[in-house]
């Protein structure tokens, strides 16, 4: 039997504290090494894998001599500063010694939500995706202002997932799935393997399994599958602290699986033409808007008038030269570097602007053609 992992193409995995790291503080290797290696042969079959790994706090508060129980928001704080090196290290070994290139990334939620910082993280992960290295995400702690909470990166594993257009998320946490109770208290709780919607009915079953270390509980993973699951993501909630959990998953193993309810690219879609309040015009030639219809990006050149204020990452209109619109995207460039690249070739941007920009004024990925 296989699973939505076996065919899925761009894969997310967050780990959490209690799977990677020992009640001692220290690195989890033979673990993290065999993990490696499903990675490793994820990759082989052809998909991409981006990883979003917590264990910073915990693996920092033992180095720092830190007490047991809650940290003050500083002492988290210098404890992930600490951690996030010992972490990266891990990772950058255990990819190694598996023929692979860690890639670390810390990201804020900030940077997923406001568009012109969500644009360069997903370019550079997609320029790091296709470089063939594996990216390794953690929330940036030491700068993070509020709280910061375990269960967290469940989140930012989703808002991950949806950036790049994963159509998987496996969540390999201390306990194997969803269940009717908390089986850690009812023994009559049972296994639910599949989830396609969540209800109001599967939230009130979301319980908080003990642990001292990682999981933020069923809580953080139901708010992190809506966010996957809308944006058209597979997510499957997975026992992390067994050998290959990743390749066990992948052959039909244990876990709960919620179901995406569009795939990333009709989520996406959506989301530029619906969720995006257009910003600006971008009016067309005919050239311009034929490459469009073929699926091509809009580059400047094709380009004969912009309207409007609007800033890089901003929604925009696409309007033909008859003022019909053909498309909505988001801009790679503000209205004022858009206007001086009117007309102009890609080769020239750097010239006209006095920065190496992006070669398409949309690009394709961000752009809805109607
Ligand atoms: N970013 C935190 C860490 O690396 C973990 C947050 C979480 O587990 O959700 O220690």
């Amino acid at each position: 039997m296989t699973s939505r992992l076996a065919t899925a193409k761009r894969v997310v995995v967050k780990i959490g504290s209690s799977t990677l790291v020992s009640p001692e503080g220290e690195p989890q290797r033979v673990w993290l090494n065999r993990l490696s290696a499903d990675i490793a042969t994820l990759k082989a079959a052809g998909k991409e894998v981006i990883v979003v790994s917590s264990g910073a706090i915990a693996l920092g508060r033992r180095r720092l001599k830190l007490p047991k129980g809650a940290l003050k928001l500083e002492e988290a704080q210098a404890a992930a500063s600490v951690g996030q090196i010992a972490l990266a290290q891990s990772w950058t070994e255990a990819l190694a010694a598996n023929g692979m290139t860690a890639a670390q990334i810390l990201l804020t939620l900030d940077d997923t939500e406001e568009r012109r910082r969500y644009l360069n993280a997903r370019a550079t992960l997609g320029a790091l995706l296709s470089l063939g290295a594996v990216p390794v995400i953690n929330e940036n702690d030491t700068v993070a202002t509020a709280e910061i909470r375990f269960g967290d990166n469940d989140r930012l594993a989703a808002r991950v997932a949806v950036m790049v257009g994963a159509d998987c998320l496996v969540l390999l946490s201390d306990i194997d799935g969803l269940y009717t109770d908390n089986p850690v208290r009812n023994p009559e709780a049972v296994f639910i393997p599949e989830i396609p919607e969540i209800t109001p009915e599967i939230e009130a079953m979301a319980g908080r399994p003990g642990s001292d270390m990682g999981s933020g509980g069923m809580v953080t993973k139901l708010l992190a599958a809506k966010i996957a699951t809308a944006g058209g993501c597979d997510m499957a909630i997975a026992l992390g602290q067994i050998d290959h959990p990743l390749r066990r998953l992948a052959e039909g193993g244990r876990g709960t699986w919620l179901l995406a309810r569009s795939n990333p690219a009709a989520a996406r879609k959506q989301w530029i033409l619906g969720a995006l309040k257009p910003a600006g015009t971008l009016t067309v030639d005919a050239g311009a808007a034929r490459a469009l219809q073929g699926g091509k990006s809009l580059l400047p050149a094709g380009i004969t008038a912009v309207d409007g204020a609007f800033e890089r990452g901003d929604a925009v209109i696409v309007r033909d030269g008859e003022g019909t619109e053909i498309a909505r995207g988001l801009a790679a460039y503000g209205s004022d570097d858009a206007t001086r690249l009117i007309g102009r070739r890609s080769a020239d941007i750097e010239t006209v602007l006095g920065y190496p920009g992006r070669a398409a004024m949309i690009h394709r990925d961000d752009l809805v053609v109607l």
